[in-house]
């Protein structure tokens, strides 16, 4: 799969600082809320009112002022004139602002209009020609930017735009799930696949990582579970979609909830440490001592395994019997996902896990095959295909 980080060289290490050193009195949990879409001067003053007056915890305004529309026809955001809005926004409620950029001239009009923050769209990161335009017109500013991820399961794409960004000098940087576009059916818009910003977050520790349920989920019934999730995985904020009057909304109508409606949600979320207290650490590291003991049986097993395999294709080859065996595969798996279930383990856990295992005792098989010179006189060599 592409998205598989483990062999992505990474060009520098970043140099990315955590919210609570942006200079801006932001700490974690990051809330962000607001609209869709900027739509009007009423609708962005009225959302962003009652969204300072009822949910103090909400640091920072959100509203696409430029929206990227699938298809041609649909509304496509008030434009510049919207600026003027945020700008009123922040004067009046002291709530910071953020709009979503995707060319050079975005960027150019939300800095003069004073914009707080910038977020880069799941529809632009993908684009390594739009992000370098953007990181090139960004050069020399250091404005914060959030970066979505792109909408196929496609993680070097978000490291990448991730890493132009940083190489133009952006230091409050961060990284937004969104879910991915998925061609099979899910309960979600996008569905979140989790171990993509895992996966992110193992490779750049220090970056800001926030969730953004709104996009996952297209319909309010699931965002408490999906917001909750996220700061389970110790993401450190959320971007809400909310909207005065959500059933009016000109675009993302079906996700947007009112900012009451964000208030009952905030206060149902439980917030966990980023990191345990010293109270609970003695339990952990005992904890921490089994797993690392297991993890090392586990590798000693798996190097065991990988040399029978070895002797396996040593096996086959001087039999001249193909290395993969589909029925003998399909026999191990059964075997395993059956057993699997009777000790409490789940049957895809175990697919992929020995799926993982098949891969390299072939890949290890294939080698041993290959160490026998093209020219031996082994006769099962000459016959093999
Ligand atoms: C948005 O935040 O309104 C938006 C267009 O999001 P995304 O780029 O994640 O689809
Ligand atoms: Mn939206």
């Amino acid at each position: 799969m592409s998205g598989y980080l483990c062999n992505v060289p990474l060009l520098n290490p970043l140099r990315t600082l955590a919210f609570a050193d942006w200079r801006l009195g932001l700490d974690r949990p990051l809330l962000i809320a607001g609209p869709c879409s900027a739509e009007s001067e009423e609708q962005v003053l009225g959302t962003a009112r009652a969204i300072a007056d009822g949910i103090p915890q909400v640091k920072v305004f959100r509203a696409g002022v430029w929206k990227p529309r699938t298809r041609p026809g649909g509304f496509e955001g008030a434009g510049d004139a919207a600026l003027a809005w945020l700008k009123r926004v922040k004067a009046e409620t002291g709530l910071l602002t953020m709009t979503e950029v995707a060319v050079p001239a975005h960027v150019e009009a939300a800095l003069a209009a004073g914009i707080d923050m910038l977020w880069i769209g799941a529809r632009t990161t993908p684009n390594p020609f739009s992000v370098q335009a953007i990181a090139d017109a960004l050069h020399g500013t250091d404005i914060p930017v959030f970066v979505k991820n792109p909408i196929n399961p496609d993680t070097q794409l978000w490291v990448g735009a991730i890493e132009r960004l940083a190489d133009a000098g952006i230091t409050r940087l961060a990284a937004v799930h969104r879910g991915f576009s998925w061609f099979e059916r899910t309960p979600y818009r996008n569905s979140p696949m989790w171990e993509f910003p895992i996966r992110l977050k193992a490779t750049f520790p220090q970056l800001e990582l926030i969730c953004d349920p709104s996009h996952i989920a297209g319909h309010p019934d699931r965002l408490a579970e999906i917001a909750q999730q996220a700061l389970d995985l110790n993401f450190s904020g959320l971007m809400i979609e909310t909207h005065c009057d959500p059933a009016r909304a000109c675009s993302d109508a079906q996700q947007q909830i009112r900012p009451a409606v964000l208030r009952t949600l905030l206060q149902g979320l439980v917030e966990r440490a980023p990191r345990p207290g010293p109270d609970a650490l003695e339990g952990l590291h005992e904890l921490r001592d089994l797993i690392d003991q297991l993890d090392e049986e586990i590798a000693q097993k798996q190097a065991s395994r990988m040399d029978i395999a070895e002797r396996i294709g040593e096996f086959k080859l001087a039999h001249n019997v193909a290395i993969l065996q589909p029925e003998r595969w399909d026999h191990i798996l059964r075997r395993q996902t059956a057993l699997g279930g009777r000790i409490g383990l789940d049957p895809g856990f175990v697919r992929a896990f020995m799926n993982a295992i098949h891969e390299e005792s072939i890949r290890r098989q294939t080698a041993v095959w290959e160490r026998v010179p093209e020219s031996s006189e082994d006769p099962a060599m000459k016959t093999r295909t």
